[in-house]
């Protein structure tokens, strides 16, 4: 039965790399059929903090990821160290020493030449001569990283140790741990490097690097997921897209390869435009609500099926939840903040006041707002104008929706309704438009 753990430290938010750490832990226990544990490596007591750890679990639930025991916290293992540190004083394999004053515990490391074979990187040597003897319980009475992760390693079974390979080095002191206890050490796979765009190793300095950032800025958790496994890892044929049971079918450690992989933005919003469009418009709304409220929507007060019309309108347009709002804010306010540049190029032309006043006097006299309606009668109008209906469109666009981009109009006014959609237009006539200028010197014929 295969056994792998994620085991943060606790001295920082839940970042990319943590995650894909974890992603990859979970998928490879899920496809085994074997457990995923969790462990927080808090023996940093100056590092470690509550906050943090909250962090990590919630970004670790809000990807999906189930753990099937813990959280376990190294902290409170203390006396189960210690019983490891006993036997190993009593065999001489470690020794007392002083550190800053105080009594520590050293292991003496075996100067023999180490050996490991990593399943990501193939057979790694180290010559353990230049390894010290390193410490194991600290000043403080806490373990060490290296000595605490390998008896929780031997404690919970882990067959596989799946992580960053900036632990590489690392490796060969828990090692030299298990020789000297006379336990197996489990497999090790080590995970190629994340870089920033510009190659260098992924930091703050390429922008989101905290899970939580992208929850905040409306990502959803499945397009995240699938963007991170393919950080290293591929499911073969060039496929991209993957769901998650299929990732969980496919995922094997030899489609891990040991190159670093390269976090490309861009891409990542590709993929989460993908994923929008394929949600359901009520899941996403859950998602959206928060974003919304956040705004200061009120959105008990909206009708369900309104927001998910307006969700389905827009699905093809929003890159991110947060996006969706900013897209669609003139849906829910009665004042729509019109754009200068827009207002310049659109309505500072004396010809357009005659028909936009048309168009408002024919939709007043509409019965129903359905779009089928508003298109039929805005074609007829247009028509009898001879002018094309591009001219018109643009125009009325920014009338009510205070920009030059939006989805399509009459989509736009049926969900906006009758009532802000003559109100904006009457607005627009009478602040933007020269007032005064006859119906027949209308926009240029088409
Ligand atoms: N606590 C270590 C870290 O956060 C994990 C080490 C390990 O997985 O062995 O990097």
């Amino acid at each position: 039965m295969i056994h792998v753990r994620f085991s943060p430290s606790p001295t920082g938010f839940l970042h990319v790399g943590g995650a894909r750490t974890a992603l990859y832990n979970w998928l490879f226990a899920r496809h085994h059929g074997g457990t995923f544990s969790l462990r927080i490596e808090d023996t940093d007591r100056q590092r470690s903090s509550q906050e943090f750890t909250e962090d990590i679990l919630e970004g670790i639930k809000w990807l999906g990821l189930d753990w099937d025991t813990g959280p376990i916290f190294q902290s409170q293992r203390l006396e189960l160290y210690n019983r490891y540190i006993e036997t190993l004083l009593s065999s001489d394999k470690a020794y007392h020493s002083e550190e800053e004053g105080k009594k520590a515990v050293r292991f003496r490391m075996p100067h023999d030449a180490l050996e490991f074979k990593d399943t990501i990187r193939g057979t790694i040597t180290f010559d353990a001569s230049l390894i010290e003897d390193f410490v194991l319980r600290k000043a403080d009475g806490f373990p060490t990283y290296n000595f605490a992760c390998m008896v929780d390693d031997a404690e919970m079974r882990i067959t596989h140790v799946i992580r960053g390979d900036d632990h590489i080095a690392n490796t060969p002191k828990q090692i030299a741990l298990y020789k000297a206890l006379g336990l197996e050490s489990p497999q090790f796979a080590h995970l190629p490097m994340i870089l920033g765009e510009d190659g260098a190793r992924l930091s703050k300095r390429h922008g989101a690097t905290a899970v939580k950032e992208y929850r905040d800025l409306g990502y959803l958790p499945d397009a995240l997921v699938n963007f991170i496994a393919l950080l290293g890892w591929s499911p073969g044929e060039d496929r991209e897209v993957v769901s998650r049971e299929e990732m969980v079918k496919c995922f094997t450690l030899e489609r891990v390869g040991s190159t670093s992989a390269r976090f490309d933005k861009t891409k990542l919003d590709w993929m989460n435009s993908l994923y929008i469009r394929q949600t359901p418009a009520g899941e996403l709304l859950r998602g959206l609500k928060p974003f919304l409220s956040r705004a200061g929507v009120d959105v008990g007060g909206l009708e369900e099926s309104w927001l998910k019309a307006l969700v389905e309108l827009y699905r093809e347009r929003f890159k991110t939840l947060q996006d969706f709002f900013l897209q669609t804010s003139f849906f829910f306010t009665e004042e729509v903040e019109y754009q200068p540049e827009v207002v310049d190029k659109f309505f500072k032309k004396e010809t357009l006041t005659g028909v936009l006043q048309e168009v408002h006097d024919e939709l007043s006299g509409l019965e129903d707002f359905k779009k089928e309606t508003l298109e039929g009668c805005l074609r007829r109008l247009v028509e009898s104008k001879h002018i094309s209906f591009g001219k018109l469109a643009q125009p009325l666009r920014v009338a009510i929706t205070g920009r030059a981009v939006s989805a399509g109009i009459f989509e736009t006014m049926e969900l906006l309704g009758k009532e802000k959609t003559l109100k904006r237009l009457s607005h627009c006539l009478h602040t933007f438009c020269r007032a005064g200028s006859p119906p027949e010197a209308n926009l240029p014929r088409a």
